[in-house]
């Protein structure tokens, strides 16, 4: 035989096309699959959408807190910078003035030898020397103010306590000499030659250098931008702060978090305003200073909010609405599949008596003898007749006959136990009944019970030599079916029906069909079985 053989890609196509009539023949033996896999999709969708805004949530707060990260490292390295400037300063004031023939030179020379460096520095408010006792010694605008002691500032102290002191940076405080002008002192400790103290150099800076450095950030509506001195005083704010510049705030606890660490990111939202925000900080390096940046959660997020409603609005509708179009269909698709199946149940069903009717029993039996032949198993059939029916009709009227029908129908049926069996009305008042696997002996006791069961209804038929309805019932078995056909079965049996008429009705009769041969009756004669 000549055997075609398809191109790969046919053999794809017929795959897809079997796969997809597959799936189709699934949907459709189970309607509710529709809606279950369109709810499933959507809320795969929506998941996705959801999880895809959120990544998109996480990746803006990440972007900004490295922008903060930017910003915090700038600042901090201009304080750096800057620090360091005065500093030197300092330490140019500390070495004039701890040499003896400083104060030997004449007043102009002495304030180029000490001050000359210091002015260069920005926002210097001024540059001074203290004498051990606070007094203003020596000035760089050259007046000094003997009156006047500033033994009791925090950097005087600080100094003349600590003979390893260095560079100092006090709070703010309000200038005596500047007209109460708000400042921040940085001071270095200068020590008389055995080492003892003998004052203090200190450049007083304008407050509004550590504001100045904030003011061209951007933090948003609600965002916050600071410099604090690690002891917790505020130096600078943008916007101000509650508590205002020169305040502590080493009791809140975001400050607390501050001071803990060299740099870091957290997130608290505080109490006073509720807003969240996320901070993010650093130590100045070599500077008792902390920057620090605080954005608002809600304006980093505004844009993200405003591109999400749509997302997750077009989500829950779109998704929504293939959720209710695949439950519609899902049962438009059951109602559907339950028509067809009622109308493929009344197709093979005989309406009087409930029974499987004449076309499904031939195809049943069909089905049955392939079975048998391939499993080598008996196969037995019973045709059964109601006895003298014509004269139940003529006596008791057609409406009784069918009722009588119905009454013997059940008979039949509850007297088989096995849902394999199938029990038929082969046509008028004659049935059939389909033993799959079963000998003649177990099909001869069946009739005979069947028999005996509608005898027992003990339904009246008076023009009937039994007084009551009775059957009569064919049986015939093949064992193995290795010939013939379902068809002859039933004809065999049929014959056999012949045979419990012609011998007097209200009796069983059997025989073993073995392929084309048939053999002697079992048995025969009134209420006889095997
Ligand atoms: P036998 O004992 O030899 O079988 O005699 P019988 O009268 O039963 O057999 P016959 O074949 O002569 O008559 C069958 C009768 O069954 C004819 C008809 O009146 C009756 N019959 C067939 N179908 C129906 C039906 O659907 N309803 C009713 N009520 N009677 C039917
Ligand atoms: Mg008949
Ligand atoms: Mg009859």
């Amino acid at each position: 035989m000549n055997k075609r053989v398809l191109p790969p890609r046919h053999r794809a196509r017929r795959w897809v096309t079997a796969k997809v009539l597959e799936i189709a023949r699934m949907v459709g033996r189970h309607p509710f699959l529709a809606g279950i896999t369109g709810t499933l999709t959507a809320t795969v969708m929506a998941a996705l959408t959801f999880q895809t805004l959120y990544a998109g949530r996480v990746e803006e707060l990440d972007h900004a807190v490295e922008n903060s990260r930017n910003v915090v490292t700038t600042i901090s390295g201009d304080l750096a910078r800057n620090v360091e400037l005065y500093d030197l300063s300092l330490q140019a004031v500390v070495t004039g003035a701890q040499q003896p023939q400083t104060w030997r030179l004449p007043d102009a020379l002495r304030q180029r030898v000490l001050f000359d460096r210091a002015t260069v520095a920005s926002f210097l408010g001024g540059a001074y020397v203290l004498d051990a006792s606070g007094h203003v010694k020596a000035s760089q605008t050259g007046t000094p103010n003997p009156a006047l002691s500033l033994s009791a500032r925090d950097y005087f102290v600080a100094q003349q306590r600590n003979p390893d002191a260095q560079l100092y940076i006090s709070k703010p405080y309000r200038s005596m000499l500047r007209n109460g002008v708000l400042t921040v002192g940085l001071s270095r400790r200068i020590n008389g030659a055995d080492g003892r103290f003998d004052g203090v150099a200190l450049l007083a800076v304008r407050i509004e250098y550590f504001q100045h450095l904030l003011d061209r950030i951007d933090v948003g509506r609600q965002g916050r931008v600071f410099v604090f001195l690690d002891d917790g005083t505020l130096l600078a704010s943008k916007p101000t702060l509650s508590r205002g510049i020169g305040a502590n705030y080493v009791d809140s606890p975001g400050f607390a978090l501050m001071s803990r660490r060299a740099s870091g990111t957290f997130t608290t939202s505080t109490k006073a305003d509720g807003v969240e925000r996320i901070y993010t900080y650093t130590h100045v390096a070599n500077a008792p200073l902390i920057v620090g940046i605080a954005p608002a959660v809600d304006d980093l997020l505004a844009n993200w909010r405003r591109r999400s409603r749509l997302a997750i609005g077009l989500t829950v509708v779109l998704g929504g609405a293939y959720v209710v179009l695949s439950w519609l269909f899902a049962f438009a698709l059951r109602d559907k599949v339950l028509a067809e199946a009622e109308l493929m149940r009344l197709a093979v069903t005989d309406p009087l008596t409930g029974l499987a009717n004449r076309r499904a029993l031939d195809r049943r039996l069909a089905s049955e003898w392939q079975h048998a032949v391939h499993d080598e198993m008996p196969l037995s059939v019973l045709f059964i007749d109601i006895d003298h029916f014509k004269r139940f009709n003529d006596t008791y009227g057609h409406a009784a006959g069918d009722e009588v029908l119905t009454v013997v129908a059940e008979r039949i049926a509850s007297a088989l136990r096995r849902s394999v069996d199938t029990v038929a009305r082969y046509g008028g008042e004659e049935f059939a009944v389909i033993l799959p696997g079963t000998p003649a002996g177990s099909a001869a006791r069946i009739a005979e019970k069947v028999r005996r069961r509608v005898e027992a209804a003990n339904v009246a038929h008076s023009d009937s030599p039994q007084g009551r309805v009775t059957v009569s019932i064919g049986c015939a078995t093949s064992l193995p079916p290795d010939g013939g056909s379902g068809a002859r079965l039933l004809a065999a049996a049929d014959r056999q029906l012949y045979e419990a008429k012609a011998a007097g009705r209200n009796q069983v009769r059997t025989q073993v069909v073995s392929g084309d041969s048939v053999e002697p009756p079992l048995a025969a004669g009134h209420g006889a079985a095997t």
